[in-house]
């Protein structure tokens, strides 16, 4: 009876080439195939480091196809290790259809742990990260990119987007909206390359550095975005201004209502605005 091979999940590094581990070298070295997001692009990491292992393309548009054939490989015996472009496969990357289907099949799947932009970014980010959310790349066009923004802005959890260089400010824009410029967000760009830049902020503020330095709006970047605050007796309105929001909230969008009840009350604007969606985050949480 023939033995199954392995599938490696190797992650790669996302800037700086030292950050691959001797254990992820040595499968790249040993296994019989490397499954490669783009194989022109890894064949600059793998000639760095002299490995000589045949690659295959495997990547969002051939990957269900592809896979099929790779299982088989699998069962037959040989072992291979699933690489992408950079960080950790299946993370925004393609390999949940492989991994999946490996599973499936029985074959054994293992991971090589190593970077991940989103992890990296986190941990240098100081915000909570003892519960956190992430949502890959929020949708491009500004009406889907609000609505996902909207629902998550009761959110309690820290948060984390993907972001390319050429949105970041229209991004970055809407979150400014959304979460009001109190809101504290990191912006984590370039991680592990020369230039990185880890600079957080109340949106308000970070909004105008990046807008004021175009450097700033290039390279790659993740946005680290602390959670909406709760309410406890500190934060508490007023009576009546608490009773006039609540009842504006039931007929209102959140933004509105809070608007509407700053002009009624007197009340600052954001403090509403906060109160309102750490409501909301609590009324969700009892969901
Ligand atoms: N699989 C990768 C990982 O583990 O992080 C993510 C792949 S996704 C296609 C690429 C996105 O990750 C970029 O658009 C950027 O948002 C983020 N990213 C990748 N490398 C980064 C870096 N060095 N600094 C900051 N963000 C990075």
């Amino acid at each position: 009876m023939t033995v199954s091979g392995t599938l490696y999940v190797v992650a790669t590094p996302i800037g700086n080439l030292q950050d691959i581990s001797p254990r992820a070298l040595a499968i790249l070295r040993d296994v019989d195939v490397i499954a490669a997001e783009d194989t022109r692009h890894s064949a600059r990491l793998l000639q760095h480091f002299g490995i000589t292992t045949a690659t295959t393309a495997c990547h969002d548009h051939n990957e269900r196809d592809k896979s099929q054939r790779l299982i088989e490989r699998m069962l037959a015996g040989e072992s291979i290790a699933l690489i992408s472009d950079a960080g950790t496969p299946l993370i925004s990357d393609p390999g949940f259809h492989l991994v999946r289907q490996a599973r499936e099949a029985g074959v054994r799947v293992s991971p090589l742990p190593g970077p991940c932009a989103l992890i990296a970014a986190l941990s240098a980010a100081g915000v909570p990260s003892d519960r956190f959310a992430f949502e890959g790349f929020l949708p491009a066009k500004s009406k889907g990119r609000r609505d996902r923004i909207q629902a998550l802005a009761a959110e309690p959890r820290t948060w984390m987007i993907y972001e390319a260089p050429h949105r970041l400010l229209e991004c970055l824009q809407d979150l400014l909206d959304l979460l009001g410029p109190e809101r504290q967000v990191v912006l984590a760009r370039e991680v592990t390359k020369t230039f990185e830049t880890i600079k957080g902020a109340p949106l308000a503020e970070l909004v105008d550095w990046v807008r004021a330095d175009s450097d700033q709006q290039r390279g790659e970047c993740v946005l680290v975005v602390e959670g909406a605050p709760s309410v406890d007796d500190s934060d508490a309105l007023p009576a009546e201004v608490e009773r006039t929001l609540t009842i504006l909230l039931d007929e209102l969008p959140l933004k509105q209502a809070a608007a509407l009840a700053a002009k009624l009350t007197g009340e600052k604007k954001n403090r509403l605005y906060q109160w309102a969606l750490a409501k909301d985050a609590q009324v969700g949480d009892t969901d």
